[in-house]
């Protein structure tokens, strides 16, 4: 099969959203606009030194049939379900959360002077996985390699593989590549994508030429977007004279029913509505 390169199928712009007890985000995936993208549902974007903007957090709430990522970038976010999990996500860590049949937790940032940033991206599971154990994977900044390219990029492999090497966190129904990407100035980026998977980018510092093959011209996409490739084998990322930042995701998508009432991804209305009963009667967790 001839290697066929992604070609950009959709740019969105992050909308502004007021989330939790009062979190303000940017949230560019679950948007009226990009409501999801399968197998993924969510993306949000924090990032805020003021806390008024943050320190209200997200008290106790509910979780069913999704994972749930938080990559903080700096700062940090405490974190305790009613299981008894608790800990902090710091600068650099990763908290991939399988959700499952079900956890209620809470996640409060801690009011620091730099703030806090990082992002929270929603994966599905897929029907057969959806009422399954929870599960944390609790990965430390340390414990993510960081590759550095010739001239200069630095990508830090949290989820799937990057020239041989794979990133920490592993077992995802999702089959997901989830990679912090740094290209410096007059430089580029090429990464392998499975083909037949959804991909996408959400560039957050500087920009970048979005290019096929060797193209010289190509999208220029400035922070913060996010890009959406159709489907292929490979993406391709060319910098001028600044440098660019940007998360790249990839996923198997699920081909399945989707069924959504706000923490709760399920197949089907009667799922949802055993999701409501098993928390009004104390049967969720
Ligand atoms: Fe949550």
């Amino acid at each position: 099969m001839k290697s066929l390169p992604r070609r950009i199928e959709k740019i969105t712009e992050p909308q502004p959203v007021v989330e939790g007890a009062g979190v303000r985000l940017k949230r560019s995936i679950g948007t009226r606009t990009l409501d999801s993208l399968d197998p993924f549902l969510l993306l949000d974007h924090f990032a805020s030194s003021n806390p008024e903007d943050y320190e209200a957090g997200f008290p106790l709430h509910p979780h069913r049939g999704i994972e749930t990522v938080t990559y903080v970038l700096w700062g940090v976010v405490h974190h305790r379900d009613t299981l008894g999990n608790a800990g902090s996500i710091g600068a650099g860590d990763v908290q991939w959360m399988t959700a499952g049949r079900g956890i209620m937790h809470e996640e409060m940032p801690e009011v620091r002077p730099e703030g806090i940033a990082g992002f929270q991206l929603w994966v599905n599971l897929p029907a057969k996985l959806k009422m399954t154990t929870p599960r944390y994977q609790e990965i430390q900044s340390k414990e993510i390699p960081e590759l550095k390219g010739e001239d200069g990029a630095r990508i830090r492999v949290i989820a799937g593989t990057v020239e041989g090497i794979s990133g920490p966190v592993t077992g995802i129904a999702a089959d997901p590549l989830y990679l912090d990407v740094f290209v410096p100035a007059h430089a580029s980026f090429t990464q392998p994508i499975t083909r037949g998977h959804t991909a996408f980018a959400y560039v957050f510092e500087g920009e970048a030429k979005f290019v096929i093959d060797d193209q010289e011209d190509g999208t220029r996409i400035s922070h913060p977007r996010l890009v959406v490739w159709g489907d292929g084998d490979s993406i391709k990322v060319i910098t001028t004279e600044k440098p660019v930042r940007f998360l790249l995701v990839s996923g198997q998508p699920l081909h399945e029913p989707v069924a959504r009432y706000g923490p709760f991804v399920m197949n089907t209305r009667e799922e949802i509505e055993q999701a409501l009963q098993d928390l009004r009667q104390g049967t969720f967790v």
